[in-house]
């Protein structure tokens, strides 16, 4: 099997590898595979696969909704959301939002590496950014859409059988019209995250933690959660 340049500067440069070496590594399909490293190079290299050392595990789906924030604050919302089992990250501009430009390269590289860190065999899926109200429209239904909305009262989230999203708004917050077009949206649930007004990135942490948390404990007894 053959490396992509990046992987075999990786393994040769940062990681200090060399042929004859073995490495651990997942294509999102197929588990995880130990290999032998059989020719490596500054920008290329061939790895050959001995065996299975873990399976492929089907993730719960989880979706991650945000307003984009300054780079490095979204970076690090990739990043930790990534650890903490998102399967799909899909950025929407907001009223609000100050940021529109966005590097999905950039972002995918981060989710890669961040899965590689916490020993996750998938990535999540990086959706191409898209307004909130074009969102609520192409939204399925079915699948409930936990908006969270400071001040609001409202229950923390919790996860659901048909597929949990988060929703965070940016650092301005949701506008008064988008609130309303919520609240009178079916599927869109408020839900709080505790009595203190948090920044957008630690709303997305904590949500996430959460409902990652309610799914934890509550595996043997996931279809009693709507
Ligand atoms: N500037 C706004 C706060 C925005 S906080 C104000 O002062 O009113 C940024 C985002 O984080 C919000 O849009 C919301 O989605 C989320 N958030 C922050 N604190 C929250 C809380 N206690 N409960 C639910 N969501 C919260």
């Amino acid at each position: 099997m053959a490396l992509e340049p990046e992987q075999a500067h990786y393994l040769g440069n940062v990681m200090r590898q060399a042929v004859g070496d073995f490495v651990c590594l997942f294509n999102g399909l197929h588990g995880e595979w130990r290999c032998r490293i059989e020719i490596l190079r500054k920008d290329r290299g061939i790895v050959v696969p001995e065996r299975q050392t873990r399976q492929q595990v089907a993730d719960a789906p989880l979706t991650l909704v945000f307003a984009p924030l300054k780079r490095d604050t979204t970076n690090l919302v990739i990043e930790k959301a990534t650890e903490l089992g998102v399967t799909r990250i899909q950025p929407v501009f907001t009223e609000r939002s100050n940021t529109l430009r966005l590097n999905l390269d950039r972002f995918s590289a981060i989710a890669r590496e961040a899965s590689e860190q916490c020993e996750r065999l998938s990535v999540p899926e990086i959706c191409p950014a898209m307004p909130l109200y074009t969102l609520l429209e192409a939204w399925n239904p079915v699948e409930k859409l936990h908006a969270a909305i400071e001040r609001s009262g409202a229950h923390s989230p919790a996860p659901s059988s048909n597929g949990t999203a988060l929703l965070v708004g940016p650092e301005g917050g949701f506008s008064p019209t988008e609130l309303d077009v919520m609240r009178r949206t079916p599927f869109v649930e408020a839900v709080g995250l505790g009595p203190r007004i948090l920044r957008a990135e630690t709303a997305c942490i904590v949500g996430l933690a959460l409902l990652q948390a309610a799914k934890w404990d509550n595996r043997g007894a996931a279809a009693a959660i709507s």
